[in-house]
């Protein structure tokens, strides 16, 4: 009852003629008269929304920004709002990505606001959670995914959640090469919906949770095959049009 999504974070990558590239190559690679199995996604930085919605447009690949101001509008340098993303037909939003949590001192209580400016605008918030590699060996992996999940399922309102994406990220699987095996992730993605169904049973039943994390197309269809896996976000090898489409067809 779950479509897959596939999703890809470009993240601080690309120029105009790389793009320009990587989305001919995505809409060539996926162009069908009768709707994807699967549902398509790209984060591109910023700059490259209206570019990306151009050739797009046409096409039933998504798009959407890699973080999102809670701010209606104002004095907010360097930000986006809800309102420019959907402007430019933006239809989802990455939420709480470790790097941002990492990088820019990102906190629960920012995610938790950030999914719920986002999902009460319209847009599908895809909230990234994930243990490090020193969480992980100290046996916190389900303490620490637990209290960012919960996080958000205590802050965020019921209208902000229905379109809600969870992405399972390892953070120490991110952009290293190692993959969680389909045992750990689907482990994982078991307690998410667990959790999930704790909060509101349909809401178990219909959020996808995606698998990120070295995610290449070698890979992509054992980690694909668990039962909790509805799909991956994928970072460098989203950045590699045949990579991506083998994702996509795994999926
Ligand atoms: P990699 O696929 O490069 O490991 O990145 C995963 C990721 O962070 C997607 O958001």
């Amino acid at each position: 009852m779950r479509k897959p999504l596939v999703a890809g974070n470009w993240k601080m990558n690309g120029s105009r003629e790389s793009v320009s590239a990587l989305v001919d190559g995505l809409k060539a690679g996926l162009a069908t008269e009768d709707g994807l199995a699967v549902d398509v996604a790209v984060f591109p930085s910023a700059i490259f929304v209206e570019q990306v919605g151009n050739v797009l447009a046409s096409t039933n690949i998504s798009w959407g920004l890699q973080n999102i101001c809670t701010e209606e509008e104002g004095a907010y340098t360097g930000e986006t709002s809800v309102a420019m993303a959907k402007d430019f037909a933006c239809k989802l939003v990455l939420v709480g990505h470790s790097e941002r949590r990492a990088l820019y001192g990102e906190t629960d209580a920012d995610v938790v606001a950030k999914v719920q400016r986002a999902g009460l605008a319209g847009l599908i918030p895809v909230l990234c959670v994930g243990e490090s590699l020193e969480e992980r060996e100290s046996g916190r992996t389900m303490d620490v995914v637990a209290q960012q999940v919960q996080a958000v399922l205590k802050g965020a309102s019921p209208e902000s959640l229905a379109q809600l994406v969870i992405a399972y990220e390892p953070v120490w699987a991110i952009g290293t090469g190692l993959t969680a095996t389909p045992e750990q992730a689907q482990e994982v993605h078991a307690a998410i919906r667990e959790l999930l169904a704790e909060h509101d049973a349909d809401m178990a039943a219909r959020t996808r949770i995606l698998y990120g994390g070295s995610v290449k197309g070698a890979n992509a269809a054992e980690i694909f095959a668990g039962a909790d896996v509805d799909g991956g976000l994928v970072g460098g090898a989203s950045l590699d049009v045949q990579d991506f489409l083998t994702i996509c067809g795994a999926a």
